[in-house]
């Protein structure tokens, strides 16, 4: 039950005369329903790999898929649709639009999805509906966070893809945040993939995927961590 396949996928930049291979012959699968950790060494490729699986970078070998949808094959046009319409992304800067509030910036999302959740509802899943009249600036980085996430999920996306999103915050704030990547799995069933350094992550998720030099070096399943059927 695959959301995300890989298959072969090579990812080398190229500028002047260095040539960097950030992924050497990745093959991978993301399940429904599963929370997937990324590990490995600063460099390794994980932020490459995340991008490519959210159409906001392209593989430059191999083959991607989405379900049914072959990533490798779209246009620009069609990534950027696909990306819209079923990727959230929480990168390890939150991106909040500081005159507004935490209500008002999940809602420049929600005005424009298709089947969105209210901003409240949103933020109530992390757990800050008490707080949605706040401006950023008013708010804790591991509340901006949230709020981040909250943006990311309003629009319902299958899959949810996190790029270090405690890589700014103190241990005890980033715990809180992914208990609600977490919560937002368990509860809404979203597909997530969250590279980070936080080992408290580990025993929440389904599979721990190692990367060391652009390779997947161990995948471990969690067997105590229930899949969903
Ligand atoms: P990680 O997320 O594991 O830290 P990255 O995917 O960010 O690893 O990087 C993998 C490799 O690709 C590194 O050597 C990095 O320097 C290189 N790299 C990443 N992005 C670019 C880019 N835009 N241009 C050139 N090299 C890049
Ligand atoms: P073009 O810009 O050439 O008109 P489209 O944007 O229509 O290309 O997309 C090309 C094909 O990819 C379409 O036939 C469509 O079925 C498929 N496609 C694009 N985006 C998605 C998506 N998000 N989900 C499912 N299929 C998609």
């Amino acid at each position: 039950n695959a959301v995300f396949r890989t298959q072969a996928v090579t990812k080398v930049y190229e500028t002047g005369e260095v040539r960097v291979v950030a992924l050497d012959g990745v093959d991978l699968t993301l399940h429904a329903g599963e929370l997937t950790v990324l590990l490995g060494p600063s460099g390794s490729g994980k932020s490459t790999l995340l991008n490519i699986l959210g159409g906001l970078d392209h593989a430059s070998e191999g083959r991607v898929w989405f379900k049914d949808l072959e990533l490798t094959k779209l246009n620009e046009r069609a990534l950027t649709r696909f990306r819209r319409d079923h990727v959230g992304f929480v990168f390890q800067f939150y991106n909040l639009v500081a005159s507004l509030s935490a209500r008002e910036n999940v809602a420049l999302v929600t005005d424009i999805a298709p089947n969105p959740m209210s901003p409240e509802e949103a933020l109530d899943i992390v757990g800050l509906g008490h707080r949605m009249n706040h401006f950023p600036a008013e708010l804790s980085g591991g509340e901006q966070q949230r709020v981040a996430i909250a943006r990311a999920i309003a629009k319902r996306p299958e899959v949810l893809l996190c790029d270090e999103p405690t890589g700014a915050l103190d241990s005890k704030t980033g715990v809180q945040v992914l208990e609600a990547l977490d919560r937002i799995n368990k509860d809404l069933g979203t597909t997530t993939a969250i590279i980070t350094h936080a080992a408290e992550i580990r025993k929440m998720a389904h599979r721990v995927i190692r990367f060391q030099d652009g390779r997947i070096v161990s995948i471990e399943h969690n067997e105590t961590r229930l899949t969903p059927s």
